[in-house]
Order: structure tokens, then C-alpha cells, then sequence
């Protein structure tokens, strides 16, 4: 049994650690199961399969969706879809293209206010993982522009200041149809700080099947009200620590901490196996 963290990223996204290098942190502290989601990939996932199975974690297939819910990203975890399924292959390589496009938009926006980046320096940050915003942030530091990545966001790169950027990422009812004809489980992202209760309820709709009540961005009480939720409505609990590593969230403390019961990883995973029966 023991405690399991089901939301962890890796170098694939935005994180610090390699994906042998996520799993090997895990265990010393001694976490059991893992999910590795990274921001719309599963290049970590499956980079991390031989380690965690000699190192005997149990490695969760999982990723982190930017899905559109009108001009609004949402981010809804996956898990324990069919890693080969083709269609969901192919919503990811749509992502990945989405995430380029985002990014070279960014970059234009930043010069447009006289800030010195190119989209070279950006790639140069993410390697051959997924593109992100804290990749921009990470330039944005090491050029002088700001002290964090918190401060590079508040200036530079919020939702509210590049909201005139339009995206290509799919839409939430495509995220949910592909990822649950893959035989995937969806859970609503960290709601916490981000929606409204009616907000989450019309998300809730269009047929997530958990709410990932246990987050680092929820207090004891936002966790409870989003555990009394789930089961008012009978939908699945999750959570984990949404770890980055060092220098890249305010989360980076929380690995080993926040973490989730293993009857809950066991619903979560009954619900995938009735779904793919
Ligand atoms: P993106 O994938 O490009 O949409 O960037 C989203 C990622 O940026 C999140 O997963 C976090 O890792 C990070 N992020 C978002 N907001 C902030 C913030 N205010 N401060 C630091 N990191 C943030
Ligand atoms: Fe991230
Ligand atoms: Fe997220
Ligand atoms: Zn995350």
C-alpha cells in the first residue's frame, strides 16, 4: 500500500529532473506510486518505465492537458489511458505544435515591448521537451529582466497579459472523448485558486471524473470542500504534489508531503479498468 503521488512533472515539460532522476527521488521519500504528468507529453512517462519497475515504484501512466474551455486553459489530468493508442498519440503531437505556435506568439509579444529573446534561447531551455512559460521565464531571468519566475510571471507572461494570443489547443469535449476512448480517467486539474462554483460545475459536466481535491495551492479547508464535492457527486479523488523541482515552482517542498491514499489510486484505477471491459 503506502502513499502515492499522482502529479509530478519532469525535463519532457516544465520540470527540473529527469524522468530516472524524478523516480529515484520519489523513492527516497518514500513515496510507492507515482504519476508522472508532464504538461502534455508522456515521453517522461514511458522514459521512466524500466527504472520504476527495477526500482519496484509503481509508475502510473499519466499526463497533464491544456485543454480549451472557450478562450480559457483548463488543465485536466489523465490517467491510465493506452499509452499507444493512436488518436491520443496524435492529440499530443497537436499539443506539442499548439505549445510551439503559443510560444513563438509569446516571444513576439515580448519583443513588441522591447524585450530581447528569441525563440532559440527559449528551446534552448526546454531541450527536446514540451515548450512552457516557465521556459520563457527561465530567459527571462538569466537575461535580467526579472528575479523569479514568480516575477516573470506577474510581468510578462500571465494568462491576463497574453490573453490577446490565440492557441490551438484542442477543446475541452475533444480532450475528454479522446482520452476516455483511450480508456483514460480525467481529473480536474488543481480548481482551487481558478474557477468558480459554477465554473467547476459546468466543467464538471462535461464528464470529468475527478477532482484533484489534494493540491498544494488548496488549504485543509478548500480540500475538504473538494472531497465533500466529489462525493456529492460521486466522482473520483486525486491529488499530488504538482512538483516542478528546484527554482521552477512555489512546490518544490511539497514532494513526499502532499500526497494521496492508495484506495483512492485503487478507485481511479477500477474506473479505468471497467472502462476499457
Ligand atoms: P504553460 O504550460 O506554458 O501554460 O505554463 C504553465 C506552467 O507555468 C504551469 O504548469 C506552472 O508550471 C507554471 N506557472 C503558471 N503560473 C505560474 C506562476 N504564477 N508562477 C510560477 N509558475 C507558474
Ligand atoms: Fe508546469
Ligand atoms: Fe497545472
Ligand atoms: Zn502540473
Amino acid at each position: 500500500m503506502g502513499k502515492a503521488d499522482l502529479h509530478t512533472h519532469t525535463n519532457a515539460s516544465d520540470g527540473v529532473l529527469t524522468p530516472e532522476e524524478l523516480i529515484l527521488k520519489i523513492k527516497s521519500k518514500g513515496l510507492k506510486t507515482i504519476a508522472i504528468t508532464d504538461h502534455d507529453t508522456i515521453k517522461g512517462y514511458q522514459q521512466a518505465v524500466d527504472i520504476a519497475e527495477k526500482e519496484n515504484i509503481c509508475l502510473i501512466p499519466g499526463v497533464e492537458i491544456t485543454a480549451l474551455w472557450g478562450d480559457k486553459e483548463v488543465h485536466i489530468l489523465a490517467y491510465y489511458f493506452d499509452p499507444e493508442n493512436e488518436p491520443f498519440q496524435q492529440l499530443l503531437l497537436r499539443q506539442k505544435r499548439a505549445r510551439i505556435l503559443r510560444m513563438k506568439a509569446i516571444v513576439e509579444e515580448l519583443k513588441k515591448q522591447g524585450i530581447d529573446i528569441d525563440m532559440d534561447e527559449v528551446r534552448a531551455e526546454s531541450g527536446p521537451g514540451n515548450v512552457g512559460r516557465p521556459h520563457a521565464a527561465s530567459v527571462l531571468i538569466s537575461k535580467g529582466y526579472v528575479a523569479s519566475v514568480a516575477e516573470a510571471f506577474i510581468r510578462y507572461l500571465s494568462t491576463e497579459k497574453l490573453e490577446d494570443i490565440k492557441t490551438e489547443y484542442a477543446t475541452i469535449t475533444e480532450v475528454i472523448e479522446i482520452t476516455r476512448a483511450a480508456g483514460g480517467v480525467l481529473s480536474l486539474a488543481h480548481p482551487g485558486p481558478i474557477y468558480s462554483q459554477n465554473e467547476i460545475d459546468e466543467l464538471l459536466n462535461f464528464g470529468i471524473d475527478g477532482i484533484e481535491c489534494i493540491h498544494p495551492s488548496h488549504n485543509f479547508n478548500v480540500q475538504q470542500s473538494f472531497k465533500r464535492l466529489a462525493k456529492s457527486r460521486n466522482l473520483l479523488v486525486t491529488g499530488g504534489s504538482d512538483y516542478h523541482g528546484k527554482g521552477k515552482s512555489d512546490y518544490e517542498p511539497h514532494l513526499g508531503i502532499v500526497t494521496i491514499g492508495d484506495a483512492h489510486v485503487q478507485s481511479i484505477k477500477r474506473l479505468a479498468q471497467r472502462r476499457k471491459n
